[in-house]
């Protein structure tokens, strides 16, 4: 499964929220076959109001959402990248996620001491980016003198001199302090770097940690999260504002009580269920549905996945023996009232090995076993 690992400086409020995605998980899970939880790896379920219209149409007994994992990694500190702190094992487990989720103070608490001493947001995210671009331009120079080094064949040579140029783009971005994302690769570039395991290269979310009263407004008043979205946008990173104390005290609270507290802070969550959705779509992440009796399920794959490669999520069966795919789209399924009403409104897509599956389908397989 993909990964979104989550960073920040020290005090930010990383574990808050980590616990707090987790404990909402676990308090969902009823229905959850794969909940195995490692002690900073938990599986986060994706909130879609769809599949609730999906299973009332068919009558299904279970719904079944789409997960997403986060991971807690803690130990980011000024220096990382030279070592400091738990600096080398933080790279390492970064390295491995497929995503990253900054989550950045924007909240004043006297009694919550700030690693530099005051909140700024962008003070704290220069820090972060700046350790994550020197652990990028020691990997990317060490790469680059592998590849000049020693004689090769003339389809490897081909092979190197791609990648050379790909890190030669990315070198640029980050020594402009923009990070290798803003690099203007090609998509054999971008392939050809890929092992590498940038840090800077990964999709990006900046979370605003804010207290409740920032909620309602998403921040509007707060001059932290205004500051963070400018950057932001100049970096073109998507911000979600988040409290991750009230998420935390949602969790303690029985239903009711949390709804009536959402209600007196005129929101209906605490952000989280927002940033869940905002980082399945930076992982370039989509969903498609199967539906009957037995349950409504959502299950994800990358946006451009075909229909064999998409039934192959389900089972690697499905994807060998695939036939074709029966496609209706989501808006189709509701209005025709389910597959026999789509059928009759000839909404129902007999659709082939080439089709690209679409956010929101609703499909059946066909296939030989
Ligand atoms: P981490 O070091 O980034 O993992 O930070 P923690 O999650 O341990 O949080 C550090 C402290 O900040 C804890 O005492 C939290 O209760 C507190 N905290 C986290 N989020 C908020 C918030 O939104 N508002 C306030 N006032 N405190 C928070």
């Amino acid at each position: 499964a993909l990964q979104a690992g989550i960073v920040g400086l020290p005090n930010v409020g990383k574990s808050t929220l980590f616990n707090a995605l987790v404990e909402n998980g676990k308090a969902q899970a009823a229905n959850f076959p794969f909940c195995t939880i490692e002690p900073n790896v938990g599986i986060v379920q994706v909130e879609d109001p769809r599949l609730a219209v999906l299973s009332s149409i068919s009558g299904s007994k279970d719904l079944i959402p789409a997960t997403v994992e986060f991971v807690d990694i803690a130990g980011l500190v000024k220096g990382a990248s030279k070592g400091e702190g738990m600096g080398n094992q933080f790279l390492t487990n970064i390295r491995n996620t497929d995503a990253i989720c900054q989550v950045v103070r924007c909240f004043e608490d006297d009694d919550i001491v700030h690693v530099a001493g005051k909140v700024d947001p962008l003070d704290d995210i220069d820090v972060i980016n700046l350790e994550l671009a020197l652990a990028d331009l020691e990997v990317i120079s060490k790469r680059q003198e592998r590849l000049r080094k020693g004689k090769k064949a003339a389809d490897q040579a081909e092979k190197d001199e791609l990648e050379l140029a790909a890190l030669d783009k990315i070198q640029v971005a980050i020594e402009a302090g923009k990070g290798a994302r803003t690099a203007p690769l090609t998509k054999d570039e971008a392939v050809a770097v890929k092992g590498l395991g940038l840090l800077t290269l990964k999709p990006l979310i900046y979370a605003a940690n804010v207290t409740e009263d920032d909620l309602a407004d998403q921040g509007a008043n707060n001059t932290h999260v205004q500051a963070l979205r400018k950057r932001a946008a100049e970096e073109g990173v998507q911000v979600v504002v988040v409290s991750a104390k009230v998420e935390a005290e949602l969790n303690e609270l029985p239903k009711e009580e949390a709804k009536e507290w959402l209600e007196s802070l005129g929101v209906t969550d605490g952000g989280l269920s927002s940033l869940v959705r905002a980082t399945y779509s930076t992982l370039g992440l989509q969903t498609y549905f199967t539906t009957g009796e037995k349950e409504t399920r959502a299950w994800t794959i990358r946006k451009g996945m075909t229909a064999p490669q998409a039934a192959g999520v389900i089972h690697t069966d499905f994807e060998k023996g695939f036939i074709r795919a029966e496609t209706i789209a989501f808006n189709d399924f509701v209005k025709n009232k389910g597959y026999t009403g789509s059928k009759e409104a000839g909404s129902l897509r007999l659709e082939g090995k080439e089709y690209v599956v679409q956010e929101g389908d609703v499909l059946l397989f066909r296939f030989n076993v």
